[in-house]
């Protein structure tokens, strides 16, 4: 059957008149035979099994059993009635019950007669009951070629209200099959139905809704899920060749004065081994035809600074100017600082452009970027505005944070006659699962190390009762001379109740830390600018001990003598929040140490990541558990969410045969990038199709 037969739409099928077509579409999204023949079951009750009423337990899931209605009678209660029929088999008996329909039944039932029925029981008096089961007699059952495995839909209450039951639905499915003869093109190439002992297309769309037993349905999910990622992959990695091949970037061929003497005279640190296989890997990229694409995470404190300063030396040396771009102020004129320094030593120009660079000194940082005096520009997202002007950029560098802002990337590319290479660095770790599905058109570098002598942030969880003993050590950390953060959720839905909550607590800190032996320093989202880079400033050059604050410090701060972090409410806080804040602390030689803060009243999900976070600093590791109980889209942020509507697989659950498809993808590129040896024709045509009819996911960039 072609593919054009599957997209026929959905009015056209027996079974399906104007109304429901209607439902059909506005509830389930199902516009076509292909939307339907897609629809794939949310799980199966197992039918191959029947129950003695002897066997029946308090709880239990749906069961089925063989016997008779003896008994039929009408009950009255307080609203209605309700009809109740006795059942037995040859080990005891309990009760059906229907509280509507009742004529249609006492129609239809045959006293005394054999029947199969189907549905879940409860006690009731002393007696198993089940209310509106299914059922069916034994001689029909016995003939009925339907499956014993049984498909449970997706639905919704408006579908079931309006009649479109599971029933329907399986024979809205079977009326398809029937008019297809399922003769329904296969997808793969014989070498990977082959190799990967695939079930044939036909046979797994059959037996993923009518399965015959539980192994032919098995092996019907893993094809199809198998096929769904491997289209995915395909289409990613297509991408990214493409990319490699069409679009152009500079090349920078050489390693020249700048990185090699900064290499030899000037670098703070040994570089880590996973800092310099990074580094390698970025100047394989520059040295190509094609342009950089590379997504580099790092969790937070593993040095990707000096990696995005040795990648902008290179564009350096080949005569290129660089650029680094980052998501807030505060952030910028950090890098800025650091970066300032080690500019100094190599005879670098260096500027920082912020929405707060003075009117002079703005005009002044263009003309040298377009006349080319400028070397290195940092900034926020001033640096994308029109009149920034390079004369050769060759570098872009975006340093994230956990922030997926990915649409950012392309607007960067118009600045000159080709786009820059562009390096984004994140310092959330995604699941390797997660990136390879998200970012699988970008290379990925990872820095999974973090540089030596790094003690591992203590963690506690400690409840609001044990507050006073929790000041009692942040005392002593401040009398041994360190810093301390305090930070409260501010959550936008309740802000204002947040804001009361924040300014409580500085009121009370203020009052367990008087001055002037303690200094305190405030910052918040509603204050000026002018006002938070104040307060922040002091914090950094030590003249206050404490900082309280809401998230805006989450973003990248850098105050090494800091080495308590007090999160306040941390169980409104998501895992990788805690975990980014953590990452405040730590970055010096000190113990560091994390107190979670909450009340009694935790969710067991609060718990799960308060727990986490109490026995791992390992980012990958949390972000696992963050995506066990967030889910991908929602991980993701709500930009990507879309990109993961898979209809069949299960980016978690899943993720082993992810692997394996994408190897499949790759291998099969490898050797045939175009899809054009014969071998691979129901690939291409197939792939053709998912664009066509936009059902594969269409990834944005
Ligand atoms: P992040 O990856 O979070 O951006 P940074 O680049 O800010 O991390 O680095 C964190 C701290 O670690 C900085 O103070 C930096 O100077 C230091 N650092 C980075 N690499 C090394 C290294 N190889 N050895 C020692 N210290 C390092
Ligand atoms: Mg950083």
């Amino acid at each position: 059957m072609n593919a054009h037969f599957l997209q026929t739409p959905i009015e056209y099928l027996k079974g399906v008149g104007p109304n429901r077509a209607d439902l059909l579409k506005k509830e389930l999204g199902i516009y076509t035979f292909q939307d339907l023949m897609h629809l794939f079951p949310n799980r199966y009750l197992d039918r191959t099994k029947y129950y003695k009423i002897k066997q029946l337990q308090p709880t239990q899931a749906e069961v089925q059993l063989v016997g008779k209605i003896i008994h039929l009678k009408t009950v009255e209660q307080k609203r209605g009635k309700r009809l109740v029929a006795t059942f037995v088999d040859a080990t005891g008996k309990m009760e059906l019950v229907w509280f509507r329909g009742h004529k249609w039944i006492r129609e239809r039932i045959k006293i005394n007669e054999p029947y199969v029925i189907f549905g879940k029981t409860i006690v009731f008096n002393g007696t198993f009951s089940m209310a509106h089961p299914e059922m069916e007699s034994l001689k029909d059952h016995e003939k009925s070629l339907r499956s014993a495995m049984q498909p449970i839909y997706p639905s919704t209450e408006k579908l079931s209200n309006s009649g479109i039951t599971n029933k329907v639905i399986g024979t809205l499915l079977e009326n398809l099959f029937l008019e297809s003869r399922n003769t329904f093109a296969e997808t793969l190439s014989k070498t990977l139905l082959e190799n990967f002992k695939l079930l044939p297309k036909n046979e797994a769309l059959l037996n993923i809704h009518f399965p015959k037993n539980q192994e032919l349905l098995a092996r019907a999910q893993y094809r199809l899920k198998f096929e769904e990622l491997f289209f995915i992959q395909l289409q990613l990695i297509r991408k990214n060749l493409i990319h490699k091949t069409k679009i152009k970037g500079y090349v920078f061929p050489k390693v020249g004065t700048y990185f090699n003497t900064f290499f030899k005279e000037h670098l703070p640190f040994q570089l880590t081994k996973a800092q310099k296989r990074v580094i390698k890997e970025i100047r394989h990229d520059l040295g190509q035809t094609s342009q950089m694409n590379r997504l580099l995470q790092g969790d937070v404190g593993s040095g990707k600074t000096i990696v995005a300063f040795m990648s902008m030396l290179i564009a350096l040396d080949n005569g290129f100017q660089a650029c680094l771009m980052a998501p807030t102020e505060i952030l910028s004129v950090q890098h800025y600082n650091n970066l300032f320094e080690l500019c100094k030593k190599l005879n670098i120009s260096i500027s920082l452009l912020t929405g707060s660079t003075k009117t002079s000194n703005r005009k002044e940082i263009h003309e040298n970027l377009e006349n080319g005096s400028l070397q290195i520009l940092i900034g926020t997202h001033a640096l994308l505005e029109d009149k920034v002007k390079f004369k050769n950029l060759g570098l872009a560098i975006v340093d994230e944070q956990h922030r997926f802002g990915v649409a950012q990337r392309s607007k960067l590319w118009h600045k000159n006659e080709w786009p820059p290479n562009v390096l984004i660095m994140t310092a959330t770790p995604i699941p390797r699962t997660l990136a390879m599905s998200v970012y699988g058109d970008l290379d990925v570098s990872v820095i999974d190390e973090l540089p030596p002598g790094r003690k591992d942030i203590k963690t506690v969880h400690r409840f609001d009762a044990n507050r006073l003993k929790v000041f009692r050590f942040l005392k002593d950390e401040i009398a041994k001379g360190r810093q301390v953060y305090i930070v409260y959720p501010l959550i936008q839905e309740s802000e204002a109740l947040d804001y009361k909550d924040l300014m409580d607590g500085y009121e009370s800190i203020v009052r367990e830390f008087p001055m002037p032996k303690y200094q305190v320093s405030i910052v918040h989202g509603q204050m000026k600018p002018a006002d938070k880079d104040y307060e922040m400033d002091r914090f950094v050059k030590g003249e206050t001990q404490i900082m309280v604050a809401t998230t805006v410090i989450e973003v990248g701060v850098n105050v090494p003598n800091a080495s308590v972090m007090v999160i306040e409410s941390a169980e409104r806080f998501g895992l990788s929040q805690l975990h980014q804040l953590r990452g405040r602390v730590g970055r010096g030689a000190e113990q560091s140490y994390c107190i979670l803060m909450t009340s009694h009243k935790l969710s067991d999900d609060a718990r799960t990541r308060l727990e986490t976070m109490v026995s791992t600093n390992d980012g990958f590791e949390i972000s696992e558990v963050d995506l066990k109980l967030r889910g991908p889209g929602d991980l993701m942020g709500t930009q990507q969410s879309g990109v993961l509507n898979l209809q069949i697989a299960d980016i978690i659950k899943d993720s082993q045969i992810l692997k394996i498809a994408r190897a499949a993808a790759v291998q099969t590129l490898k050797k045939d990038p175009s899809l054009s040896l014969p071998e691979n024709k129901l690939i291409k045509l197939a792939f053709q199709q998912l664009v066509k009819y936009k059902n594969i996911w269409n990834y944005i960039s």
